[in-house]
């Protein structure tokens, strides 16, 4: 006769949720090492002068708009959150969607496939991402930011200070990202934030281009290592010609983080991925592909 002993199964299945590879939704895939999921945020109209460039310096004038999802064994981390929220999409993609950061600036935004569909390619919801971490808060890093409110929000204090303080930054779009003040919130103040403990996963303070502005390094077992740029560069050009965009929080910080992430990158063999470097960018694989 087959008996089944339940508390053997429950044990069992509560040791596969504490390890990670199944959640209270029901399965998702199992990972052994880190991977990364490129998720395509549309194109963004820009202006090499922003960047003290000219069109003859860069490769394509429009940037990318890119955003990371990180599942590590421990967890699913969310890097950025798009320059366009689903829940206000004009149209689907191609669509030329208009927004007015909160200085009055607009911007245009080719859109890409909505962030919750490209998720789902991959087979997760927001809500089965457990960490959230932003490079920092300008408005085309932050717009589906509260999709994630549920999750751990990983943010270095000073960024968080700035965000909510009672003049925001002209840059950014608070409405974005409201829902993240009543957030679990981690309020990084070191240089460097190991998300799982392992060392695979990584947010590095790199100030100056806001108060806050931090990269992500991961550690990848096949691809090796690779770090998330942020807004450090926003064309391959400001790194060979050192030049600076026109609206850093500080210059000289930015001077600074670009030489310690410059040093770290040489150490640690990393390659470094410029989010908004659109000729980059196309060539990435994107979800439900990914690198390990
Ligand atoms: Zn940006």
């Amino acid at each position: 006769m087959l008996r089944i002993d339940f508390k053997r199964v429950l044990v069992a299945v509560l040791a596969l949720v504490a390890a990670g590879t199944v959640n209270a939704q029901g399965a998702r895939p199992a990972v052994k090492t880190p991977r990364i999921y490129v998720m395509d945020g549309g194109v963004l109209a820009s202006e090499t002068a922003r960047y003290r460039l000219t069109d003859a310096d860069v490769q394509e004038v429009s940037i990318s708009v890119a955003s990371f999802l990180i599942v590590h064994p421990k967890g699913v981390l969310m890097w950025d959150a798009g320059a366009v929220a689903d829940h206000e999409r004009g149209g689907d993609v191609g669509f030329d969607q208009r927004l007015v950061r909160r200085d009055g600036a607009e911007r245009f935004v080719k859109l890409g496939k909505t962030l919750t569909s490209q998720l789902a390619a991959a087979g997760y919801k927001p809500s089965d991402v457990t960490h959230l971490a932003l490079s920092h808060y300008h408005w085309d890093h932050t717009a589906d930011a509260n999709l994630f409110a549920g999750a751990q929000w990983l943010v270095q204090k000073v960024e968080h200070d700035a965000m909510f303080s009672a003049d925001p930054p002209g840059g950014s779009r608070p409405e974005t990202f409201s829902a993240l003040k009543n957030a679990k919130t981690t309020l990084i103040t070191t240089p460097d934030y190991d998300v799982f403990g392992d060392g695979t996963v990584v947010i590095k303070q790199a100030p100056g281009h806001t108060e806050g502005h931090s990269v992500l390094y991961v550690k990848l077992a096949n691809t090796g290592g690779v770090l998330l740029s942020g807004d450090l560069y926003h064309y391959p050009a400001e790194r060979t010609l050192h030049r600076l965009p026109t609206f850093e929080v500080s210059e000289s910080q930015t001077e600074k983080s670009r030489a310690t992430i410059e040093t770290f990158l040489t150490q640690s063999h990393a390659q470094l991925w410029i989010q908004h470097d659109l000729a980059n960018h196309r060539k990435l694989k994107k979800s439900p592909e990914f690198y390990d």
